[in-house]
């Protein structure tokens, strides 16, 4: 149909296989090191925070790796999520280009986090574990585990960045609704959060010191892991539903992408959209142009080093080489929350390394004008985070309009923006600020990677 506005799967058709990037890579990539002795780790170094079929999933190559029935059977709540064709914002925008928006926002949680939320509580239950500790940024990651947790009668305690608890209370309420507990951070619980607060008792948070008190909580209990929402091999893996059921749906429209666009935080949404079809272009199938967006004030695949860094600020991770800002590096304090984290998924950094996938920066402000005008086309209004990837989106479609070609745009509208109002109330009343980030903390922070031969 010429018209078709949105393209459904049913839900015998939710993949059974996850994708894993892994097994299509030219080149594989830096292993993960031990920060004490700079060597490889192996899976025993990960047992205390993950349960072993996770850990096996973040080194395997195997192209497809089975997904748990139980799972699947979550996953029918919201999935195959719906890919929309976005004609009244193209009609807006006057635009040739063929607009598709994959809509996570869908999910109980309201975001594409629930995906790997579910396959992580599962194989945490597999395993006997009883609690998880994890941290949030903007709180999307707290509720989608704690959604999970409730499904599997698994404890959730989320440390939760701080100006994110203040700024965003009905999340903290959502994660409780859940069943979790949600602790401000930095918070007086853990050695990491007191060492903090000791310096600056009204520090805002960051996602690496969230991070480390999480971590810290999970490697002093035996019954307690930690989960991370983002950045892990095993957490993209998770989220490349996303991508397998937009191509299926794109075959039903008869159509393929010229151009995916996802946002960055830590990669996983990103990843999950464009990874399936990066995978097939790497497999001699059709070339596709991959753009992560990222926050301007938060450019960690744009103005970040290449380089091995600490996923937390207190350094306890393992050392992973990705685009990083500096394991201390502390973005000003900007709305897009799921967005505010030093480094880059491992596999992302590599992708974008290898010249596969571009990167562009993006103020707040006009990413939020694009999100008002989505929801006054098509209706749905999105995250902030989200509204990096719709700006991007938007902007291939105004050169489409330029050049006068029609390009399929393929971007992943990762999550709605119901808890984010206040955002909305701040910039309609012009009180955002396109603040940048500070380049001698940027400078600072990034003197202080750990020396290592990559
Ligand atoms: C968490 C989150 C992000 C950032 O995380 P990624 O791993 O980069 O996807 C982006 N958008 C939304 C809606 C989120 O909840």
């Amino acid at each position: 149909m010429s018209d078709t506005v949105k393209y459904l799967l049913d839900e015998s058709r939710i993949p059974k296989a996850w994708y894993n990037i892994q097994a299509d890579l030219p080149k594989p990539p830096a292993p993960v090191l031990h920060p004490g002795t700079g060597q490889p780790i192996g899976p025993d170094d990960l047992a205390p925070l993950f349960p072993m079929a996770l850990i096996q999933q973040e080194v395997s190559t195997e192209r497809e790796i089975e997904i748990p029935e139980p799972v699947r059977d979550i996953y029918r709540q919201w999935r195959p999520s719906p890919l929309f064709r976005a004609r009244r914002l193209e009609k807006a925008l006057d635009t040739p280009a063929r607009i598709y928006y994959k809509y996570e926002g869908v999910s109980p949680a309201g975001s594409h986090k629930p995906n790997t939320a579910v396959a992580q509580a599962f194989y945490n239950r597999e395993a006997g574990i009883k609690r998880i500790s994890t941290e949030t940024g903007a709180g999307q990651w707290g509720s989608s585990l704690a959604f999970a947790g409730a499904l599997f009668d698994i404890e959730v305690k989320v440390f939760m960045v701080r100006v994110s608890y203040n700024q965003k209370p009905y999340r903290r309420a959502l994660m409780e609704s859940y069943g979790a507990t949600c602790i401000p951070s930095p918070s007086p619980e853990t050695q990491s959060g007191r060492a903090i607060l000791e310096k600056r008792p009204d520090h805002p948070g960051s996602l690496g010191i969230a991070i480390s008190e999480a971590v810290e909580v999970a490697a002093q209990s035996d019954d307690t892991k930690y989960a991370l929402g983002s950045v892990l091999n095993h957490v993209l893996l998770h989220q490349s539903v996303v991508g397998l059921e937009a191509m299926a749906q794109l075959e039903l429209a008869d159509d393929y992408p010229d151009v995916i666009v996802g946002c960055t935080g830590g990669g996983s949404n990103f990843a999950g959209i464009a990874f399936p079809f990066l995978g097939e272009q790497l497999r001699g199938g059709r070339k596709v142009r991959i753009v992560a967006v990222e926050p301007a004030a938060c450019p960690s695949l744009t103005r970040g080093r290449f380089a091995y860094d600490f996923g937390d600020t207190a350094h306890l991770t393992p050392l992973v080489k990705m685009h990083t800002l500096g394991s201390t590096f502390t973005p000003p304090g900007f709305h897009a929350g799921g967005l505010r984290y030093h480094g880059m998924a491992p596999l992302v950094s590599h992708v974008m390394d290898l010249g596969l996938i571009e990167a562009v920066g993006l103020h707040q402000k006009p990413c939020f004008a694009a999100g008002v005008q989505l929801a006054r086309t098509e209706g749905i209004l999105p995250a902030p985070e989200a509204n990096h990837a719709l700006k991007g989106a938007i902007d291939e479609a105004l050169k489409c309009k330029e050049e006068g070609v029609s390009r399929a745009i393929l971007f992943n509208l990762c999550g709605h923006g119901h808890f984010d109002m206040q955002a909305y109330m701040d910039y309609f009343a012009d009180k955002l600020v396109d603040q940048d980030y500070d380049p001698d903390e940027l400078a600072m922070a990034l003197a202080g990677l750990p020396s290592v031969a990559a």
